[in-house]
C-alpha cells in the first residue's frame, strides 16, 4: 500500500478515498473530518462533519445551527472505523479544540496536523507528537527568518508599556478565535488582574472559551465602559479595527498587535501598529523542522504558506516531499477573522 491509498490531494482538500471523506475539504463534500474551528479549515455546508466535540460548538457559534446536515464528536485518543481506515484525532497545540488527524490502513499511519504548534498554551491542550509514515504539515511561518521567541516576554513588553502610559489605552488586535483568548490568559498568568475589556466581535467566543473552562479573569465589553475609564486598561479588537473610527473612543491608544509577522517590521508599520507583539499559534521554522524530524516520517507533505523551503528542506535531510498546493487556506495570523462572525459569509 502507497500513502496515496490512504490520502490523496485533491483541489478539494486531502481526501481518503478508503474512508469516504475530505479532510479541511475548501469546498462542500458529503463527509469531512475537520482539525479545527478556523474558516478556512472548518466550512458550513457539509453533509456529515466528524471533528472534536469544541469546534463542532466553535462552528456552530460561527454558522448557526444548521452548519452541516449531521455531526459526531469524537475526543482525543479515540478511534473510529471509517470504511476501511481507521481514524483517531490528537491535540494539535493551535486553538481551542484543534485536532492533528491521524489516518491508518494496513499497517501505514498518514498525520494530517492542520495547523498546529509546539508552544504551550493554557487554552488549549498541548501539541502531541504522533509517530507517522507520512507527515502533512503547514508551513505559514516555513522559512528559516521565523523564530517566535518566547511570547511571555512579548506580554511582559506590553505590561511595561501598560505601566509606563497609565493615561492611555493600549489596544490590541488580535485573531478572534484562539489569539484573542491566548492573549488576554497569559496576560492573567503575568498576574496583571485587571478587568481586560473586549470588542464586541469576539464576545461570543470568548465567552465560550470561558464556558469550557478556561479562566481569563474579569472580561468585559469595550462598549460598556466610558472613554476615561479606558485609561490604563486593555482592550483585545480585530486588528482591522486598529485603523478604524472605533478606536477614536480610546484615551490616546497604544496600537499593539499579536502576530508571528510581527517579527517583520514592514507588517508592523503596514497596520500602524507601536507595539507589535510577536504571538503566533503557528510552529516557527524551528518548531516545523523538529517535529517533523521527531514524528519519524520518511515522507513529508506541505501545506498552506512557504511550502518550497520546507520540502526543500526535508529533500536535504533525506526525505520524500511534496507541496499540495491546496487553494483556499488562509493565514488567520495576518487577518482578524471579523468576517466569520455568524450571519456573514464563510
Ligand atoms: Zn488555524
Ligand atoms: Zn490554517
Amino acid at each position: 500500500m502507497r500513502p496515496e491509498d490512504i490520502l490523496i490531494p485533491t483541489p478539494n482538500g486531502v481526501c481518503c478515498k478508503l474512508g469516504g471523506f475530505h479532510i479541511d475539504p475548501t469546498r462542500p463534500v458529503d463527509k469531512a473530518v475537520i482539525t479545527h474551528g478556523h474558516s478556512d479549515h472548518a466550512r458550513a455546508g457539509h453533509g456529515a462533519v466528524l471533528a472534536t466535540q469544541e469546534t463542532l460548538d466553535l462552528m456552530r457559534l460561527r454558522y448557526g445551527e444548521n452548519f452541516a446536515g449531521s455531526t459526531q464528536a469524537i475526543k482525543y485518543g479515540e478511534s473510529l472505523s471509517l470504511g476501511g481506515a481507521k481514524v483517531t484525532l490528537h491535540p494539535a497545540g493551535h486553538v481551542l479544540g484543534s485536532a492533528q488527524i491521524a489516518v491508518e490502513a494496513n499497517g501505514l499511519r498518514v498525520v494530517a496536523s492542520g495547523d498546529y504548534k509546539n508552544v504551550s498554551d493554557p487554552t488549549c491542550a498541548p501539541f502531541e507528537l504522533v509517530p507517522c509514515d507520512v507527515f502533512i504539515t503547514e508551513a505559514t511561518f516555513g522559512l528559516p527568518v521565523f523564530r517566535h521567541g518566547d511570547p511571555d516576554a512579548e506580554i511582559a513588553k506590553l505590561l511595561h508599556s501598560v505601566a509606563l502610559f497609565p493615561e492611555r489605552a493600549h489596544l490590541i488586535g488580535a485573531y478572534s478565535l484562539g489569539k484573542a483568548q491566548r492573549v488576554i490568559a497569559l496576560i492573567r498568568k503575568a498576574g496583571h488582574d485587571k478587568q481586560i475589556y473586549l470588542h464586541g466581535s469576539m464576545e461570543k467566543i470568548t465567552r465560550y472559551y470561558q464556558n469550557r473552562g478556561i479562566d481569563l479573569g474579569a472580561v468585559e465589553l469595550v462598549r460598556e465602559a466610558k472613554k476615561a475609564e479606558l485609561a490604563g486598561t486593555i482592550t483585545l479588537c480585530p486588528p482591522s479595527t486598529l485603523k478604524e473610527l472605533w478606536s477614536r473612543r480610546f484615551p490616546d491608544p497604544v496600537t499593539c498587535f499579536a502576530s508571528g509577522w510581527m517579527r517583520v517590521r514592514a507588517r508592523a508599520r503596514k497596520h500602524l501598529v507601536e507595539l507589535p507583539l510577536v504571538i503566533s499559534d503557528h510552529a516557527d521554522w524551528e518548531g516545523l523542522t523538529a517535529t517533523i524530524v521527531a514524528t519519524g516520517a520518511s515522507e513529508v507533505w506541505v501545506t498552506h504558506g512557504q511550502e518550497d523551503a520546507l520540502v526543500h528542506w526535508s529533500a536535504t535531510r533525506g526525505l520524500r516531499a511534496r507541496p499540495l498546493d491546496i487553494v483556499g487556506y488562509g493565514d488567520e495570523d495576518e487577518t482578524d477573522g471579523v468576517a466569520e462572525n455568524p450571519g456573514e459569509a464563510p
